[in-house]
């Protein structure tokens, strides 16, 4: 059986085509499935019975199960999905200013970079999710939602780039003018940075929006938080960076968690200032959230300190944003997106 959620359009067309389909039902398929988010060939009605029958015997639509749903007072959804084989992972529904919404998405159950402030890296890793584990979380939220379309971020558990292809296929799936059509300027990957993938990723999937987990531009302090540093040490990451091809008028953003006494000091302020003005770029300050996974080794830098960290950047021309956490009295906040009920 296809799981036909991990096809991009071309590899259904080619498929159906193999099976002696006329060239337009890829397009009613596709659109079938996403458009109006079918779960079933039955409910493809542009489709005689029995084509529909006969795809059934070929292909499955693969159906996330969502397991519970938590709401927080700001309006933010945390989805728990029970994988096929028993895994848990957890997606987000964010609203945004505008009667927009955002939903950030797994890519791994778990993750193996294993940076020390992150709950998911605290719980190490599962497995790899195929494509369409990646896309369905997509699809299942708009659809029990009613909404159209959301800007979506590769922001929730796992390394998007340690599961390259399926993060990939994915994203054309979404970004696929045919299906959800979710625009690549409205998509963004978050990293924390694996040189060779970036690299690569220029080729393959340009144009959608690129976020860096930086946390340090300090390379012996970066380590010590992101184990991932000693084998794709910061610099070389920033320098593959530097020509990424972003969505126009778009900026690569660097995510900072700030951590007490860590990476808030006037050394980070002073290289932060030397690697920003390199690049058309915006810093996010996250402050850290607090988890029951990280211990008592890491604290929040105190708020109005991070405001002064911010101002002194922006004196200096920088765009910095303060990231105010939602969802987090639900743990749907940034990094505390650790599937307790596995
Ligand atoms: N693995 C990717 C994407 C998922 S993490 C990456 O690391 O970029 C999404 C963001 O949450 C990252 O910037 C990550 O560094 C941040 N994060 C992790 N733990 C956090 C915590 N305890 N508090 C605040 N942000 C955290
Ligand atoms: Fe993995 Fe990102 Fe968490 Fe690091 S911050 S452990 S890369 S999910």
């Amino acid at each position: 059986m296809i799981d036909v959620l991990s096809l991009e359009y071309h590899e259904l067309r080619d498929i159906l085509l193999g099976l002696g389909y006329e060239r337009y039902r890829a397009e009613q398929i596709f659109s079938f499935l996403y458009k109006q988010k079918v779960s079933s060939f039955d409910d493809i009605t542009v489709l005689k019975k029995d084509v529909r029958k006969a795809l059934a015997e070929q292909f499955f639509i693969y159906r996330i199960e969502k397991q519970s749903v938590s709401s927080s007072d700001d309006g933010t959804r945390k989805y728990l999905f029970k994988l096929n084989d028993g895994v848990f992972i957890e997606s987000v529904l964010i609203p945004m200013n505008r009667g927009r919404f955002t939903i950030c998405v797994s890519t791994q159950a778990g993750c193996r970079m294993g940076c020390k402030f992150c709950a998911t890296g605290r719980m190490g890793f599962k497995r790899n999710l195929t494509t369409s584990e990646i896309v369905s979380q997509v699809v299942y939220i708009l659809k029990d939602n009613n909404l159209k379309t959301a800007n979506v971020v590769y922001m929730g558990m796992g390394e998007p780039l340690d599961n390259y292809n399926n993060t990939v296929k994915s994203i054309r799936i979404l970004s696929d003018e045919r299906g959800l059509s979710i625009s690549k300027r409205r998509i963004t990957l978050s990293t924390a940075g694996i040189t060779p993938a970036i690299r690569k990723l220029k080729k393959d999937l340009p144009n959608i929006n690129m976020a860096l987990s930086l946390h340090s531009v300090i390379s012996d302090k970066r380590s010590m938080i992101m184990p991932i540093n000693e084998t794709y040490p910061v610099d070389e990451v920033l320098d593959e960076l530097k020509d990424f091809p972003m969505p126009k008028r778009k900026r690569i953003t660097f995510e900072y968690v700030m951590i007490k006494g860590i990476n808030d000091t006037k050394e980070d302020l002073k290289s932060l200032v030397r690697v920003m003005s390199k690049f058309r770029c915006k810093l996010n300050i996250i402050p850290l959230n607090k988890h029951d996974l990280l211990g008592t080794k890491f604290d929040p830098t105190p708020l109005d300190e991070i405001e002064a960290f911010a101002d002194y950047l922006r004196n200096k021309g920088m765009f910095v944003t303060i990231r105010k956490s939602k969802g987090s009295s639900i743990n749907a906040a940034c990094g505390m997106l650790a599937t307790r009920a596995s």
